[in-house]
């Protein structure tokens, strides 16, 4: 089985001056390019080779997983932002207000997650079977998926995500992320 490049849902400038085209030529086109292209080389004759992405990620080890990880978790991430500000979804803010006190309590915890985070990873939002929700950091290609979690959102603070755009500003980076984020798709994956 060969994994597909996740498609972008908008076009490559639409979500400047938040994320810049140049950005998504380099995170979307290369970067993201070049984990789709070390997956499919590296399953090749491996009992990896017809496995759903998600059964890999939950499963593999080292760069197997590392390269099937980052193309989800860049598929995700990337289909979790808009061009089209948003209002947070009624049902949604009622479940970040139970779980974390207030939409906007929500919303600072997870970028004090996001900016503390050391090196290279992942904030997510994951829902476990009850759908309690929480902030999960994880570094590298970390995924909740693992911990048999629903990941509801997530942000990329690789350096390579805002290095063009913001230089080394990553809280700047995060402050932009909300203007682009999609409330819409988060409400229906937790209660899709
Ligand atoms: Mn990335």
């Amino acid at each position: 089985m060969t994994h597909p490049i996740p498609q972008l849902p908008y076009a490559l400038e639409s979500l400047a001056p938040h994320m810049s085209r140049e950005t998504l030529e380099f995170h979307y086109g290369k970067h993201l390019q070049t984990y789709v292209d070390n997956l499919n080389k590296l399953i090749i004759h491996t009992e990896y080779e017809d496995m759903p992405i998600e059964e890999i990620i939950r499963t593999a080890q080292g760069g197997i997983f590392n390269n099937a990880a980052q193309t989800w978790n860049h598929g995700f991430f990337f289909q979790s932002l808009t061009p089209f500000k948003q209002e947070i979804p009624a049902r949604l803010a009622q479940a970040l207000t139970e779980n974390f006190g207030s939409p906007e309590a929500f919303v600072q915890t997870f970028s004090q997650t996001a900016l503390t985070l050391f090196g290279s990873g992942w904030v997510w939002l994951a829902a476990d079977g009850e759908g309690k929700l929480q902030i999960i950091p994880e570094s590298n290609a970390g995924n909740p998926l693992r911990q048999g979690l629903k990941p509801i959102l997530t942000l990329d603070v690789w350096e390579h995500a805002y290095y063009i755009d913001y230089r080394n500003r990553r809280a700047d980076y995060i402050r932009a992320f909300w203007e682009i984020a999609d409330w819409q798709k988060m409400e229906n994956r937790l209660f899709g």
